[in-house]
């Protein structure tokens, strides 16, 4: 059966590759691990590009509206919800920004490690496959914490193998996400998360989280409730 997309009510995905042989050597990955990381990133809907990661991505924040309309009708109805975008996803930011309180935030621009605004700012902050790159992601994750108001939902995503735990890059060969032709600074890898991925929301204070699976193992993505 087709599944619905949850960003534009659409039905129908294409599938293009997308990792290159030097990432997944650099990455240690298995073949079946190439598979699910090629999904994650390269399976679309056919109408508006969505990737599986942002389905999961939409599904986290659905979530925490407690909304089960797709995100362009929530949209476009126009809640009074105050939401942080941080380095933004593709179509979700696209249809976001249709908000009336969206602000986007770009790291390292805006360093995620030490946000420039209030406590209590945000019900939501968002962010997609970018703690990856952040060097002291616990400090980025109890920023993202400081700045929601109480009741307020983190929502993100990060490129997680789920047969192993996490490990730093530190004192290994750099390793860049993002296409080799890119600015690879930017897209310096700090951690490779594993099934324990979790437990930093928990170490960050959050104590309520929630995962938010498509497809496993092709998707995930975390709500950290304040
Ligand atoms: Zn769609």
């Amino acid at each position: 059966m087709e599944k619905t997309c949850p960003v534009c009510g659409g039905q129908g995905t294409l599938t293009m590759r997308v990792l290159w042989p030097e990432l997944i050597q650099e990455w240690g990955l298995a073949p079946h691990e190439v598979d699910y990381i090629d999904r994650q990133q390269g399976e679309l809907c056919v109408h508006c590009h969505a990737s599986r990661r942002h389905v999961a991505l939409t599904e986290a924040f659905r979530t925490a509206l407690g909304d089960t309309r797709t995100l362009r009708e929530i949209v476009a109805a126009a809640p009074q919800i105050s939401v942080l975008d941080i380095n933004g996803a593709e179509v979700i930011s696209d249809t976001l920004s249709g908000l009336p309180h969206y602000l986007r935030a770009d790291y390292p621009e805006v360093d995620l490690q030490a946000l420039p605004y209030a406590e209590n700012s945000f019900d939501i902050v968002l962010h997609s496959d970018t703690l990856e790159h952040v060097p002291y992601a616990l400090r980025a994750l109890d920023e993202c914490r400081r700045v929601l108001k109480p009741g307020g939902t983190l929502c993100y995503t990060i490129p997680i193998i789920v047969g192993r735990m996490t490990r730093s890059r530190l004192g290994m060969p750099p390793s860049y996400h993002g296409m080799p032709s890119d600015n690879r600074d930017d897209y310096i890898v700090q951690t490779e998360y594993g099934a324990d991925a979790w437990t930093e929301l928990a170490r960050a204070g959050f104590t309520q989280i929630g995962i938010h699976t498509v497809d496993f193992p092709v998707a995930q993505a975390f709500t950290a409730r304040k």
